[in-house]
């Protein structure tokens, strides 16, 4: 699949894998529209981007934690007939484990994550739908497999933009509009800092670094897939999950209790 021609809408553009999509759209000549809350850091990059490769560059400071926000971003979505490609990047992790954070920080996690992710990848699918072309990048994480490794929220958040990803690429593959959900591992960005946390304390064969991840996810994304983990070495791993769930599928609505539940019989 070769990404359509058109703007590129981005959004947490201003730093990570934002500022790298940014950038590498930019040189395969899409004009973009980034938005992010520190204009001030996208100004700088639109700058360097309009010299660099001629592309035309706006920029919107928004609070995707704020619904007003939100709907500017969802009309802007809707209303610019020329955007192609939008890139559901932002996203934010949290300090601590499961147990450690208070309401309002979860409250914040879930309106950036969750809330702001999907009223955007939905306005973005509806508009996609109705020009019937279109590509929905989610960026979500490994964590969406593996909520074990991690503090329960941030996992949680990206699990659902994953499940999302699979029921708005159903409808993709009805209305013609691609949508892909990207998965990293630990990745070298700024997130880390932001949650309280060092990167350096990883083993350094865990983390990726931004360029490489961006690099690989657009790859995937040129190939067409619905799913690309640019970490993991062995497909087959993905490939057998997958299956797994989907043959589980049909088994799970049923008039009928299952055996093993039945009122007497030993479990
Ligand atoms: P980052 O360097 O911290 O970038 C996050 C971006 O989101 C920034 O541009 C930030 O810009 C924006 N943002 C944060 N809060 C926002 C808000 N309230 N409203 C609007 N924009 C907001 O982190 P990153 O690693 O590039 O993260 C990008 C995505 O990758 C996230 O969804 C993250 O969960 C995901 N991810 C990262 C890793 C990793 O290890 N780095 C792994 C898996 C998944 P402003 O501060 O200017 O608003």
């Amino acid at each position: 699949m070769s990404i359509p021609n058109g703007t590129a809408l981005i959004t947490g553009a201003s730093t990570g894998l934002g500022a790298l999509y940014a950038d590498r759209l930019a040189r395969r000549g899409h004009d973009l529209i980034l938005v992010a809350r520190n204009g001030a850091q996208m100004e700088e990059l639109a700058a360097k981007l309009r010299v660099t490769t001629g592309v035309q560059v706006d920029v919107i400071a928004a609070d995707l934690t704020r619904s007003d926000d939100v709907t500017r971003i969802e009309q802007r979505l809707i209303d610019d007939a020329n955007i192609a490609l939008f890139v559901n990047n932002a996203g934010m992790s949290l300090n601590g484990g499961t147990l450690e954070n208070s309401a309002a920080e979860i409250e914040r996690i879930i309106a950036l994550n969750i809330t702001a992710a999907a009223r955007l990848a939905i306005a973005a699918g509806k508009a996609f739908g109705a020009r019937g072309k279109g590509a929905i990048v989610n960026i979500a994480s490994v964590l969406a497999l593996a909520p074990e490794m991690f503090e329960g929220v941030y996992s949680g958040s990206k699990a659902f933009l994953l499940n999302l990803s699979h029921a708005l690429a159903a409808n993709g593959r009805e209305q013609g509009f691609h949508v892909q959900a990207v998965l990293p591992g630990a990745t070298r960005t700024e997130i880390w800092e932001r949650s309280g946390k060092d990167i350096d304390a990883f083993p350094a064969e865990m983390v990726m670094t931004a360029d490489d991840l961006v690099d690989a996810a657009l790859l995937g994304l040129d190939r067409g897939e619905e799913v690309t983990i640019p970490p993991l070495a062995d497909d087959g791993q993905w490939t057998n999950y997958h299956a797994a769930r989907l043959a589980m599928a049909p088994n799970l609505s049923r008039r009928e209790v299952a055996d093993r539940y039945r009122v007497g019989v030993a479990a």
